[in-house]
């Protein structure tokens, strides 16, 4: 069993915090921030074992260091990249990780596109995805490729439905009005915003969300449905062939005119 929790930091950052029920180790996974994990962690009378690292962004490794000082003990794991100086151990594509503290073991996935070295964590039916795949949207592209990145989610797209997709940011109600742009008709993308509303008018966070839900709803995972393809056509002023193409044309579209 693997309970998750969201560590709210900065405006709009998740940091997630992973324990097995009844344990007091708990892991972290992209802190931005040190204090918002330090005050839970006294709080809770828990102590830090591990650290998840997806990407070198500052604000998914700006609390790392501040973490190693304050729990020596604590092993912190990323991916290869001289931008992310804290790691204690490197992960890359295939490795399967055990973490002090979890029974759930985890494998690494290499995801780039939002970063060139951006990966995401896989266990217990839950993806740790930073800044890949958001609800209903994606990352933009900074030092990876838009390539890249299709490919990337092309590759979550295909892990089990039921899968949770736990990224690091709330963007849900902003990625869900580009999403009805994208298919004005949808049914599913008007029943996400309302539930996506609701959950927000409570204070609650949107994500997780299951992979299922991001497949009927998430224009950036629907680039082979033709309305979408359409609608990317239309945006783009040219005719797209392949997958890729379409997911380009919506990542420029999101960009330039949305937001
Ligand atoms: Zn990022």
């Amino acid at each position: 069993m693997l309970a998750v929790s969201p560590i709210p930091a900065f405006d709009d950052n998740y940091i997630w915090l992973l324990r097995d029920p009844g344990s007091t180790q708990v892991t972290v996974g992209d802190p931005g921030d040190e204090w918002p994990v330090l005050t839970n962690l006294e709080a809770q009378g828990r102590e830090l074992s591990a650290v998840l690292v997806t990407h070198h962004h500052y604000d998914h490794i700006g609390g790392v260091e501040a973490l190693r000082a304050a729990f020596p003990k604590v092993r912190v794991l990323g991916p290869k990249d001289r931008r992310i100086r804290a790691l204690t151990h490197v992960v890359r594509e295939g490795d399967t990780v055990e973490i002090p503290g979890l029974s759930e073991r985890f494998q690494v996935l290499e995801i780039p596109g939002h970063t060139s070295t951006h990966i995401a964590y896989l266990g217990a039916g839950a993806l740790f995805c930073g800044d890949t795949l958001f609800a209903a949207g994606c990352g933009r592209v900074f030092d990876g490729t838009f390539d890249q990145l299709a490919a990337s989610l092309e590759r979550i797209a295909a892990l089990p439905g039921e899968t949770r997709c736990y990224c690091a940011h709330e963007y849900t109600l902003a990625n869900l009005g580009f999403a009805g742009w994208v298919e004005p008709e949808s049914t599913a993308i008007a029943q996400r915003k309302q539930t996506a509303s609701n959950l927000r008018a409570l204070g609650r966070p949107t994500v997780p969300s299951r992979l299922s839900e991001e497949l009927a709803t998430n224009p950036f995972l629907r680039t082979g449905v033709p309305t979408v393809r359409s609608a990317a056509e239309a945006a783009s002023g040219k005719s797209l062939t392949t997958d890729a193409e379409v997911f380009t044309a919506l990542r420029r579209w999101k960009d330039e005119r949305y937001d």
